[in-house]
């Protein structure tokens, strides 16, 4: 095993690094030892922080869109450049395989990219008013001072993806990124500092408990909008802390993807499309798989092949080459998903495999395949976690009737022997996403988002920039 770096353990406020004297271990969740302490910003650290946002703010929105193309640029030459050693440090504080956080870092990077080529393209609009009396000027102003906060399952694209396109758009930012993962994000902080982003266009705030600190920087009448990516619960609380001010957010929150096979679909193909969507991230995604609605002429078949595929998987720590999953993020994640199953098991799900927590340190739980009755509670829970619940069904109208059975709509799978019908289910889900004959569709060029609960907003593609500009109409007889 390489041995990784050393982490940054301050927080980044202004372009300087502060050391404070309370600090927040941050564990390695494999074996549950500390991998270093960190400095614990307060309230009044977060509040600098907007300060030196703010302060930053005019020089940067009056840059050409060419320097801050370049700037992102830089950041996407240096975060690919030291991708192996930031992948393993994703690893450790994480728990994620190697492989795992190597595909993370590439898809991270790759937003630096998109959005360096998109920052040169913010368009507008000019045209003449049907009345004839006017021209309607349409100017996009980047929105000003941003609050982006993470969650801890990819601590390094989901943020990426928020400071792309408010780099792109003219937005300083405070990043509050998650307690669980923090090492990550202030790596890319000092990657920032190292490319020459100025000081306090990038600030990183670690407080240990978000609620207060969040609080006082979204009543700070200098932030203008709230990028945010974690659960539905705390998106909630969000938005409505954001609706005192009317602050513009964007909110990118749970899923609960169903995964649709259909009776003509190839099963070996299928099993291989579903260990994507299912096991990317030991399915710690918001995109995971989480509900598999199979045509009842293939379910079994699609279920021994599943079991078999993920028996085969070897639980161990992330940085050991052999794992083919590794630890959750915690042991209170790690007992989340063991309830799941218990309560699943309970209401009469049969385990095909795994369903057990294993003996011996570390956060660890194995792939687990369960086959179970649609009204099963488990269907309605975001698993989070290793686990493949399989359900038969009988037709397409009732796989999609349970495929939007839900409040949740990030994204969805289809798998069938023909594109075709593969589209036209497609077209019935209600989920801003559905991956069609694919395991994997997450894009920088793509916009990412969802219906319902799932959120507000679209990350990536030609929408990204779109969370970080303001609309301005300039009404003028030219
Ligand atoms: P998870 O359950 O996966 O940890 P959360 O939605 O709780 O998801 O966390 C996502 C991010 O939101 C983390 O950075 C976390 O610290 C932050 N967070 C949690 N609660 C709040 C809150 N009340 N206000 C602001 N941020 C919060």
């Amino acid at each position: 095993m390489a041995t990784a770096p050393q982490p940054r353990t301050e927080f980044l406020v202004g372009g300087a690094w502060q050391t404070r004297e309370t600090t927040a271990p941050v564990t390695d969740p494999s074996d549950g030892s500390v991998i270093t302490e960190i400095s614990v910003a307060d309230v009044a650290d977060c509040r600098a922080a907007v300060d030196a946002a703010a302060a930053a703010y005019p020089d940067l929105a009056a840059r050409p869109a060419r320097e801050r193309s370049e700037m992102l640029r830089a950041l996407f030459e240096a975060t690919t450049a030291r991708s192996d050693e930031l992948a393993e440090l994703i690893s450790r504080e994480n728990g994620k395989v190697l492989a795992d956080a190597r595909a993370e870092m590439s898809y991270a990077a790759e937003f630096f990219r998109w959005f360096a080529e998109e920052a040169v393209r913010i368009a507008g609009e000019l045209r003449r008013a049907p009345a004839g009396n006017r021209t309607i000027m349409v100017v996009r102003e980047p929105v000003g001072v941003s609050v982006l906060i993470t969650p801890w399952n990819f601590p390094a694209a989901m943020l990426t993806r928020k400071i792309g396109p408010a780099l792109a758009a003219g937005c300083p930012v405070v990043i509050k990124p998650a307690m669980e993962t923090p090492l990550t994000a202030l790596a890319l902080g000092e990657i920032c500092q190292e490319v020459g982003i100025p000081a306090g266009v990038i600030n990183i705030v670690t407080p240990d408990d978000p609620g207060p600190a969040v609080g006082a920087m979204l009543d700070d009448p200098r932030v203008r909008n709230l990028s945010f990516t974690g659960s539905t619960a705390t998106g909630r609380v969000l938005l409505k802390q954001a609706a005192d001010r009317v602050l513009r957010t964007s909110m990118e929150l749970g899923g609960n993807a169903p995964f649709l096979v259909t009776a003509d679909a190839d099963v070996t193909e299928a099993v291989k499309i579903a260990m994507v969507a299912k096991m990317r991230n030991g399915g710690a995604a918001c995109t995971a798989a989480n509900r598999f609605y199979v045509a009842r002429e293939v379910v079994d078949a699609f279920t021994d092949q599943l079991t078999k595929a993920m028996r085969a998987l070897q639980l161990g720590p992330g940085l050991d080459p052999a794992s083919g999953l590794g630890a959750s993020v915690s042991l209170a994640e790690r007992d989340k998903v063991a309830r799941l199953v218990e309560q699943a098991v309970a209401a009469g799900a049969d385990v095909r495999t795994g369903g057990t927590v294993p003996d011996g340190p570390g956060a660890f739980y194995p792939a687990t395949v369960l086959r179970l009755d649609a009204d099963n509670p488990i269907l309605a829970e975001e698993i989070f976690g290793p686990v493949a619940p399989v359900v038969a069904v009988d037709s397409d109208e009732e796989a999609l009737r349970l495929a939007n059975g839900t409040e949740a709509g990030l994204i969805s799978y289809v798998v069938s022997g023909d594109r075709g019908h593969g589209v036209q289910l497609a077209r019935g889900i209600e989920s801003g996403m559905v991956a069609v004959n694919q395991g994997v569709i997450s894009d920088p060029a793509a916009p990412f988002g969802g219906y319902k609960q799932s959120g507000l907003g679209r990350e990536g593609g030609f929408d990204g920039i779109a969370e970080f500009t303001e609309t301005k109409y300039i009404g003028v007889d030219l």
